[in-house]
């Protein structure tokens, strides 16, 4: 019989290396690295991805604030993530690292402002 073997791209690096998972086996090839080795296994058994985006931002000269998870969150989260990111409205000023949301729906990751903003002049 022939192991099931699920193809990805590692995405650990820009690399880009194109990995064959073993999913019963849980062994991997393909792989550069040992981070691709662990991305792949990890990818098959719990799939987590550090979000990265933009929330609505008041009295700032920009309108938006780039922020992102302090962490990775199970994949299968993202949407449920990305809808609560849709409803914030933060407001100027606010500092690189500031949390904008806290123990984001109970993983223990925070969303944090990846920059600087000052209050429109
Ligand atoms: S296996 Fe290693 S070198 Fe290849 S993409 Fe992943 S992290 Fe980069």
């Amino acid at each position: 019989m022939t192991a099931e073997l699920k193809k990805l791209t590692c995405i650990v690096c820009p690399m880009g290396c194109e990995l064959q998972v073993d999913e019963k086996k849980k062994i991997v090839t393909g792989h550069t690295c040992k981070r691709g080795e662990i991305y792949g296994i990890e990818e098959v058994t719990h799939p987590t991805r550090v979000i990265t985006t933009t929330v609505k931002l008041a009295k700032s000269i920009y309108p938006m604030l780039p922020v992102k998870t302090n962490g990775a969150i199970p994949k299968d989260l993202n949407f449920k993530c990305m809808a609560i990111l849709n409803q914030v409205e933060w407001r100027a000023p606010v500092k690189l690292g500031d949390i904008i949301v806290k123990d984001l729906l109970g993983t223990g990751i925070d969303v944090v402002a990846t920059r600087t903003m000052g209050l429109k002049k």
